[in-house]
C-alpha cells in the first residue's frame, strides 16, 4: 500500500511539474495579450455579417484549451496503465479480502483515488488557474476546491455503489455483459429523467422571473408547437462571466435554462434567439435521439470489451488482475468515438439554430450573437480540424455565422 501511495503521488508531481510549466511558459509567451479587452465591432454589410479576426487574447485562451484538452486525453489513457504498474492490483490481492463486495469497494476507492488525484493537477490549470488568467472566472481558490470535492462525494456517494455491483457481476457472472448493458441502459434512461430536478436542487435553480421577457419567450414557444414550456435560470455569476442556456430533460422533466450571466449581458432580442435555438433542441428531441445514440454505444462498448477479453485472455478473463485492461480499453474506445459525437452534436447544434431563425425570421440576431459568445465566454472564432474533429460539440463561430448569412427562410 506504502509503495502504491508514494508512487501516485510521484506521479501527480510529474504530471503537476509538467502543467506548471507548460502553463507559466504560455502566460509567460502572452503576457501582454492577456491583458487586452475583448471587444469586437459588429460589421453589417448587405445583411451580411462580417466574421471577424480572432482577438489575440481569446487566441491565447484558445491555445491554453488545447493543451488541457490533449493532456487530459493522455492522462484519461494512462491512468488504468498506471494503476496497474503502481501496484492497485497487487495490494487489492495481498489484502485477501474474504468478501468480494468489500474487494470491489476497496478497488473502487482505489481507482478513483487515483483518477482523481492525476487528473487534479490539469482540472486545477485549467478550470481554476487558466480561467482566472483570462477573466473568464470569479471564483475562489477554495470555492474551487469546494466544488471538486463535491464531485468527490457525489461520485462516492452515487458512481461508487454502481461502481461495485458492476464490478460483483462482472466477478460471478459469465454472461456478465448482458446484465451489465441493461444495467447501464436503466442508468442512463433514469438519469437523463431525473437530472433536471438534482441539477435544480445543486444548482438552486430558480423559475425565471414573469414579465415582458418571459411572456414573449412564452408566446414565441407556443409558436413553435411548445406548451407549458417551464423556463428556469440558474446563478452563475458569482462564478463567472460566461454565458450559457441549455435544455435538460426527456419527457416532462424538459425544460430550459438560462445561466444568469445570459439573461444579463444580452439584449431582448438576443435572450429570444438564445431561447429559439433552445426550443429548437426541445421540439427537434435532441435530448431523446442523444440518449439513443448513448445506449446504443454502452451496448456496442460492453460487447467490444467482452470480444477483445476473449480473444487476448481467453474465455477466463473476468479476473480482478484483468481490471486495468479493461478500463484501459473502455477508455480507448472512449476516446475513437469522441469524433462521432462530436459530429453528432455539431449537426444538432446546426438544426437547432435553423429551428430558432425560423421561428424567430431573425437570422441576423442568431449569427451577432456569435460575436457576443467571442467577448464574454473567449470562444474562437475557427479552430484547426484535429480539435474540431475531437472536441467541438458545436459548429465554430465562423460557421455559425456564415450558416446564419446564407440561411434563407
Ligand atoms: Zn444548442
Amino acid at each position: 500500500m506504502k509503495k502504491f501511495l508514494i508512487r501516485t503521488m510521484v506521479g501527480f508531481a510529474l504530471i503537476f511539474v509538467i502543467l506548471f510549466c507548460i502553463t507559466m511558459f504560455l502566460e509567460y509567451k502572452n503576457k501582454s495579450n492577456l491583458l487586452e479587452e475583448v471587444k469586437i465591432e459588429q460589421i453589417v454589410e448587405d445583411g451580411k455579417i462580417q466574421v471577424p479576426a480572432t482577438p489575440s487574447k481569446v487566441e491565447v485562451n484558445y491555445e491554453f484549451s488545447q493543451v488541457y484538452f490533449y493532456s487530459g486525453i493522455l492522462i484519461n489513457l494512462s491512468i488504468p496503465v498506471l494503476f496497474y504498474y503502481f501496484g492497485g492490483i497487487e495490494v487489492i490481492k495481498k489484502a485477501n479480502f474474504r468478501k468480494k463486495i468489500v474487494e470491489g469497494g476497496v478497488l473502487c476507492i482505489l481507482y478513483g483515488a487515483l483518477s482523481e488525484i492525476l487528473i487534479f493537477p490539469k482540472i486545477l490549470f485549467s478550470s481554476f488557474y487558466r480561467a482566472k488568467l483570462v477573466g473568464l472566472s470569479n471564483q475562489s481558490f477554495f470555492d474551487f476546491l469546494g466544488d471538486f470535492a463535491k464531485g468527490i462525494g457525489e461520485d462516492l456517494l452515487l458512481t461508487l455503489p454502481i461502481a461495485v455491483i458492476i464490478y460483483l457481476i462482472f466477478i460471478n457472472k459469465k454472461r456478465w455483459y448482458i446484465w451489465v448493458s441493461a444495467i447501464l441502459v436503466a442508468i442512463s434512461l433514469v438519469s437523463n429523467y431525473v437530472y433536471p430536478y438534482i441539477d435544480e436542487i445543486e444548482n438552486d435553480l430558480v423559475d425565471m422571473e414573469g414579465g415582458g421577457l418571459k411572456d414573449k419567450i412564452l408566446e414565441l414557444s407556443k409558436d413553435a408547437g411548445i406548451e407549458n414550456l417551464e423556463i428556469k435560470v440558474i446563478p452563475k455569476s458569482h462564478k463567472t462571466g460566461s454565458m450559457n442556456a441549455y435544455m435538460t430533460g426527456i419527457h416532462n422533466s424538459r425544460r430550459i435554462v438560462f445561466w444568469d450571466t445570459t439573461l444579463n449581458k444580452l439584449s431582448d432580442k438576443e435572450i429570444l434567439s438564445v431561447a429559439a435555438h433552445e426550443m429548437g433542441h426541445y421540439k427537434l428531441n435532441h435530448i431523446q435521439k442523444s440518449m439513443i445514440f448513448e445506449l446504443i454505444g454502452i451496448v456496442l462498448l460492453i460487447l467490444s470489451i467482452h470480444i477483445l477479453m476473449t480473444k487476448n485472455k481467453g474465455k477466463d478473463y473476468r479476473k480482478i488482475e484483468n481490471i486495468p485492461k479493461i478500463l484501459l480499453i473502455i477508455n480507448i474506445i472512449s476516446i475513437l468515438i469522441m469524433p462521432i459525437e462530436s459530429a453528432y452534436s455539431r449537426k444538432a447544434e446546426v438544426e437547432a439554430d435553423e429551428f430558432a431563425m425560423r421561428i424567430t425570421g431573425d437570422n441576423l440576431t442568431n449569427g451577432l450573437l456569435e460575436l457576443r459568445f467571442v467577448e464574454s465566454n473567449l470562444t474562437p472564432v475557427d479552430v484547426n480540424g484535429l480539435y474540431k474533429w475531437l472536441a467541438y460539440d458545436h459548429p465554430t463561430v465562423k460557421e455559425r455565422i456564415e450558416n446564419s448569412n446564407n440561411f434563407k427562410n
